[in-house]
This record gives C-alpha cells, structure tokens and sequence, in this order.
C-alpha cells in the first residue's frame, strides 16, 4: 500500500470528488468526453463513436505483472480493462474487448461493483495500484467508482492508461485524482492516425493532453520500493514503415515535455486484429527501424525509462477469452 495518501482522498473529504463525479456525469447527456463530441444522450444509452452507454464496461479485472517495472512491481499492477474504446486501431492487440462492442455490452456493471473490484484488487491481491486501460471514454464511469470506493478503503494510486486521444476538459476534472498517466504517443502524423485508427486530429489532441498530464503529475516520483507514486510516462510503440513518426514525436517530446520526461519505447508491435492485411503494418518491426529509434533516444537525450527488446513481439499478445490472466507474459523485458 502506498505510503503517501491519495490526492483522491483529500478531494473526497472536501466533497470535491463528488461535485466532479457530478459534472462529469451530466456531460454524458450530451457526450463530449472525449474529443470525438458525439453529442449522444449516453445517459440513455444512445451510442456514439464508442458504442457505450451509462454504466461502465469492465471486460477483465486482474494483476498484470508485465507492465513497466515501477507499474507491476513484485505483486503486480490491478488492471482493469475498460470495454470499447474511441479509437478504432486495425493492429490493436486489445481488439477482442475494444472492437467488439456487441459482446461487450454484457459486461457493463454499475459503478459499485467496479468499486468492489478495486477493492478486490488491492486488498486480496495486494496490487501496488489500479491501472485503468483504454479509460478514455469512461472517464465519468471511472470519477464515480472512486468517490464509492474510498469509503470502503481505497488507497492506492490510481494510474490512467490511455492512447491520449483525451479531451483537456475530462483530464481537468481528473487533477488531483490520478497519480500516474501512462500515455501513448502513437502518431506524429494525421495521415496514419486517419488511416490506421480513424482518427483525424490524433496529433493535436494527444500532444495537449500528454502537456496536461504532464503540468498535473510531473516527473516520475517513485518508493524505496521502486514503485511508482506520481508522474507522467510516455509510450510509444514503433511501427514498421516509420508510420509512428518517431522522430517527430521523440522530439516534440524533449522540445515541449522536457528531457527528462519518463520514455517507454516499445519494439512489441504485432499485425494482429487486421493488420496482417495492410501490407504497411503486415509485419514485425525490423531491426534497422528498431536501432534507428535508440539511437535517437541517444541522440536527444532521453535517458529516463525502458526500452524492450528486440524478437518479444508474440509474448505480449493478450488473450482476452482467459478472463482474468489473459497475458502469459510475467516479466516484463527492458
Ligand atoms: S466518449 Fe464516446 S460518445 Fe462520448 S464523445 Fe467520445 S466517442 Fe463520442
């Protein structure tokens, strides 16, 4: 268990976290969560982009041991993955629980049982935090689990992980309530993120919301335990064919982050879902793309976080049909 008490609790005390909830949930009457701003009634259910509704999806709820180290520690990250998602990637390796929003919607719970799986992981498996996947457009869902978990305990740190097509609004309700923002960086180009994840202002969006994560969280701030506390780590996963415009990205990154910002480069991309078909995402990462991109870590710098190696991109495929261990993979490899 964390040493140092949650920002959440605080807000909670103060009645703060629920006025948040509050306001959050009143915007789902005309979604503008995230910046698709479908406008949908969600409150009733009308489905928009993310084909979700009112109450949250939970597809798995578990302890994932391959997340960065400072994540998963020795007990494990309490990850609870959000059904759907408002992007629509055609290599996501998540594509059984984001894309596939019909069997999804078995799984949507109220937000008391989301509140009790928190629960569950911290205290019968004794996670070292909750790690909220794809939560983008469930960010409401996630603000009124937590204002029903804290009177039962919560204490851990809540870490928000996201491909960073977020809207500034929904993160500013968020200051204060998540620790750790694990942020993707995926596109330095609209043209890609159009094409490969049907979404035409991916760069904009993300750069803002990775700034405001950044001026809420900082730089790492980790335990003696080497467990994380607080901050901003930025992922991002190379593509082949230079598609995730790593250059680009990298040094926006140094320019308008910081230099010493928490990097995770990951070399994992696999052609899964459909990209085994575009023949510009129909393969592994090569070894010449994959030095480039040290070498330009080397070059700017960047001399914070993780880089994976090269030849794991299969051990990180999940399998979301074993519900609650769907990654086989236990060690996470630097
Ligand atoms: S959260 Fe869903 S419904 Fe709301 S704006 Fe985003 S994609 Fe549309």
């Amino acid at each position: 268990m964390s040493a140092v008490e949650p920002g959440y609790v605080a807000l909670y005390r103060t009645g703060e976290l629920e006025r948040r909830a509050e306001a959050l949930v009143a915007r789902l009457s005309s979604c503008d969560i995230c910046p698709r701003e479908c406008g949908v009634n969600r409150l009733e259910n009308e489905p928009g982009f993310c084909h979700s509704g009112r109450l949250p999806i939970v597809s798995t709820v578990c302890a994932h041991h391959g997340e960065e180290p400072v994540i998963s520690g020795s007990q494990g990250s309490g990850t609870v993955f959000f059904g759907s998602c408002n992007m629509r990637c055609v290599y996501c390796q998540n594509h059984q629980i984001s894309q596939n929003h019909k069997a999804q919607q078995s799984r949507e719970v109220e937000p008391h049982i989301l509140a009790e799986r928190m629960l569950y992981l911290q205290d019968e498996l004794g996670c070292h935090n909750i790690n909220f996947v794809s939560p983008s457009h469930f960010v409401p869902q996630l603000v009124q689990a937590v204002l029903e978990a804290v009177p039962l305990g919560l204490r851990l740190p809540l870490v928000y992980n996201t491909s960073s097509y977020d809207s500034i609004k929904s993160l500013k309700e968020l200051d204060g309530i998540i620790s750790v923002y694990l942020a993707d960086l995926r596109y330095a180009s609209d043209k890609w993120g159009r094409k490969f994840s049907q979404v035409s202002d991916y760069v904009e969006y993300a750069r803002a919301a990775i700034k405001e994560m950044y001026s809420q969280v900082g730089n790492l701030v980790v335990d003696d335990d080497g467990i994380v506390q607080r901050g901003l780590i930025v992922r991002h996963l190379i593509l082949p064919n230079q598609l995730a415009g790593s250059q680009d990205s990298l040094t926006w990154l140094v320019q308008e982050i910081s230099p010493e910002v928490t990097v995770s480069i990951m070399s994992q991309y696999f052609p899964a879902h459909r990209a085994s078909r575009i023949p510009l995402l129909s393969r592994a990462i090569s070894s010449a793309e994959y030095s480039e991109v040290i070498r330009l870590v080397d070059e700017l710098g960047l001399e914070d976080g993780w880089i994976q190696e090269m030849g794991a991109s299969k051990d990180y495929l999940p399998d979301f049909t074993c519900e609650d261990a769907p990654f086989s993979l236990k060690v996470s490899k630097l």
